[in-house]
């Protein structure tokens, strides 16, 4: 049997003929977890999750984000269920809650004039790239070290590398074609003297910047604040499309995303995770003109498919959740929660004297083990010392409070925390970090 950090030994069945049946026992490389191997969920609710031993676990790892009102919200559920029992996928027209849906993201996001819904934030982006190559005519696309767009060949590089392969071309994968990942220059984030030394030798031939404008897949980089700037000024110069990938930050750290919190508005947007609050979903949006070459309108000639698109229960999750975002309190509370946890663990290592670099912003959380100030690029952070990293995640997780034991992951908070949830994450924090310098 597989050590587990889940303090499992029991009931390894399930497991074990996932194992037999599908590659690695799970259904994403992410979820490729050692010390989890025989994780098997049974239930979630609210800030919750439980594994088939009937343990209960106070989630902070929240599906790297979906659930921002916790697990199995009831007012999602209700919406989802009614969908099910009206229309389930017809795949032609449209519905009015696909309408209903795309209204709001017109509404809220600066940068979207048009909308169209994908299944998942990487059909998103590539859907950006494939658009932004259709318009302009040009082959290269700009991404930044540190930061994922999900797992299409032009974006599978350069996220987590290793100290030797920074600022090298670094697939995450196998299996890519060399003039695809050749096709994507990678520059590091918050360089705007590499933004601009970019541009003007390859500006000509730059379809896209794609960037997470808080590159979230290594925890937290927040951006200095005139390096989005320095990407408008120098896409906008050079006739290049500047995308945002939001599928993180969008609707998690404001309604209007990223882009109306640091006033930059980029062409193109894509969406997904708090979107839906864990169903299926991803969009894109952006200037009229750009989303009008998809090919949902006669002539467009960029393809745009999917037979899942704007299914009808991921839409009413979509319109359920995002109504709840904009009624109630959610931001002040999961804001709340996330600052007072962020101040307390500073107090925490600061105490027992652990370098350390407590990070994040609204309701995600991080803390790298590490010292000096907040980074700004992936480079900063391989000064984080993953055995502490991971070694308390893994301590923490036997004691019930669930933050990814897998370096650099950042944690979230959701409407169904409480103070008692945050109270039992500090109090176990404390022990699993001594523990782990023991
Ligand atoms: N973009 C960002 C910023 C992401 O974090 C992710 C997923 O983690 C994606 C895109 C891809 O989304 P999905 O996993 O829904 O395909």
């Amino acid at each position: 049997m597989a050590s587990s950090c889940s303090g499992r030994g029991v009931s390894e069945s399930t497991a074990a003929r996932a194992r037999s049946v599908m590659p690695g026992g799970v259904n994403s490389g992410q979820r490729s977890i050692p010390g989890l191997e025989d994780l098997v969920i049974t239930r979630a609710r609210g800030s919750r999750f439980q594994d088939d031993t009937g343990k209960e676990y106070i989630d902070f790892h929240a599906a790297f984000g979906p659930p921002i009102l916790g697990h199995n919200d009831p007012d999602v559920a209700a919406a989802v269920a009614h969908a099910a029992r009206t229309v389930d996928l017809c795949g032609v027209g449209v519905t009015d809650a696909e309408v209903q849906l795309a209204e709001v993201l017109v509404d809220l996001v600066p940068s979207i004039e048009k909308a169209l819904l994908t299944s998942t934030g990487s059909e998103a982006t590539f859907h950006a790239l494939r658009v932004a190559r259709a318009a302009t005519g040009r082959r290269l696309v700009v991404k930044f070290q540190g930061c994922y767009h999900g797992w299409h060949d032009s974006v599978s590089l350069n996220v987590i590398s290793a100290p030797g392969r920074v600022g090298r071309h670094d697939p995450i994968s196998a299996g890519i074609l060399p003039e695809v990942l050749e096709a994507t220059l990678v520059l590091p984030f918050n360089d705007e003297d590499a933004v601009r030394r970019t541009f003007e030798a390859h500006g000509r031939d730059i379809a896209a910047v794609i960037v997470e404008p808080v590159p979230h897949n290594v925890g937290c980089l927040l951006p200095t604040p005139s390096f989005l700037q320095t990407l408008r000024e120098a896409t906008q110069k050079h006739g290049s499309v500047l995308v945002f990938d939001e599928v993180i930050t969008g609707f998690r750290h404001d309604l209007g995303g990223w882009q109306r919190i640091s006033g930059v508005t980029p062409d193109l947007t894509t969406l997904g995770k708090a979107i839906a609050n864990g169903y299926p979903i991803g969009a894109i949006g952006g200037r009229a003109d750009l989303m009008d070459m998809f090919s949902s309108r006669p002539g467009g000639p960029a393809f745009f498919a999917g037979t899942y698109n704007g299914a009808p229960a991921v839409v009413a999750a979509a319109v359920a959740t995002l109504t709840k975002l904009r009624n109630e309190p959610v931001h002040e509370h999961i804001f709340g929660l996330g600052g007072r946890i962020r101040t307390a663990l500073r107090d925490l290592y600061a105490e027992i004297g652990v370098p350390a670099v407590v990070t994040g912003y609204g309701s995600i959380f991080v803390t790298y083990f590490m010292s000096g100030g907040v980074p700004r690029s992936y480079e900063d952070l391989l000064a984080n010392r993953g055995d502490l990293f991971v070694g308390y995640r893994r301590r923490l997780v036997k004691r019930g409070v669930f933050e990814l034991p897998l370096e650099l992951k950042r944690s979230h908070v959701s409407y169904a925390h409480t103070d008692d949830d945050v109270d039992r994450l500090l109090e176990a924090t404390r022990e699993a970090v001594l523990e782990t310098l023991q």
